[in-house]
């Protein structure tokens, strides 16, 4: 973890750097389906928001959410929705 709970966003080649607790820029949170953002929301918790360790359901759908970006990093043509 990063002093002043800074992280980078989490889409590939992305340098921008966001706050604690988001996934993402705002560019490339709201690239993401919002199947793939409302389980980021719902289960980011006060603690990760404050610069602590995210939980493990949150790195879960972080993980999901990484691999999708990957694939439409590769081809912006993908289906939109899993
Ligand atoms: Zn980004």
């Amino acid at each position: 973890m990063s002093r002043l709970g800074l992280t980078h966003c989490r889409w590939p080649r992305c340098q921008i750097r966001v706050p604690a607790g988001r996934w993402g820029c705002r560019e490339h949170w709201y690239a993401l389906p919002w199947q793939l953002r409302k389980p980021l929301i719902a289960t980011v918790e006060p603690a990760q928001l404050a610069g602590g360790a995210p939980s493990q359901a949150w790195l879960e759908a972080s993980d999901r959410a990484r691999a999708w970006a990957e694939k439409q990093a590769a081809d912006p043509n993908q289906e939109p929705l899993l």
